[in-house]
């Protein structure tokens, strides 16, 4: 089964790629859940500028990094690059990982939120770690800024890329470009620039 491949080691990747005596992020585990799951997405100012896009399945936060962030235009398909799981407490991160680090730079939570698992077959709803592992994810956000459905698409014959597309609903609007305008903490109200010298101080 496919849950059984989260649990032990689900976060190996993640604790090996980190010193945790020099970056603040959280070493985490395993989470148990309850309630809806949630979901972030982190604007990382890391050696590319990129928006890490989070889905709690399982008690581990699956993880894409977007490099142009999320659209609420149905019409833009952004790339997102599957990247390791992270612990559930690094929902709640925001701050500077040190120079020299993985992932070095400025992190701030950009929206954050629940959502609902809105993925069908056939004969009714598919699990979220089914979905995934097929490649084809619907998610409903219910984030600060972004609301509504949105679908995770792999790209064929690569296991790390996938489109993340806004649906064709009611939260779609292809006037809004939340990215440019909304540039902001919804936890802290800073932007990058405010996150990066706070650490400074
Ligand atoms: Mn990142």
């Amino acid at each position: 089964m496919v849950k059984h491949r989260q649990g032990r080691g689900a976060l190996d990747r993640y604790h090996e790629r980190r010193d945790f005596s020099r970056s603040t992020e959280p070493r985490g585990d395993v989470g148990s859940t309850s309630g809806n799951p949630v979901f972030v997405i982190q604007k990382h100012d890391a050696s590319n500028l990129h928006y890490d896009f989070r889905l709690e399945v399982q008690g581990v936060l699956k993880s894409w990094a977007v490099p142009k962030g999320p659209s609420t235009d149905p019409r833009e398909k952004r790339l997102a690059i599957a990247t390791e799981d992270h612990p559930l407490d690094y929902a709640d991160f925001e701050g500077v990982i040190p120079e020299g680090e993985y992932g070095a730079g400025a992190v701030l939570i950009w929206d954050r939120g629940t959502y609902e698992n809105i993925t069908e077959t056939e004969n009714g709803p598919r699990p979220m770690a089914e979905a995934l592992a097929n490649g084809h994810a619907l998610v409903r956000l219910s984030g600060e800024k972004l609301h509504g459905g949105y679908a995770l698409q792999r790209i064929d014959d690569n296991a790390d890329q996938w489109l993340l597309i806004k649906m064709d609903d009611e939260a779609a609007d292809a006037r809004r470009n939340p990215v440019s305008t909304e540039p902001k903490s919804v936890v802290s109200g800073c932007d990058l620039d405010e996150i990066a010298a706070g650490e400074d101080e």
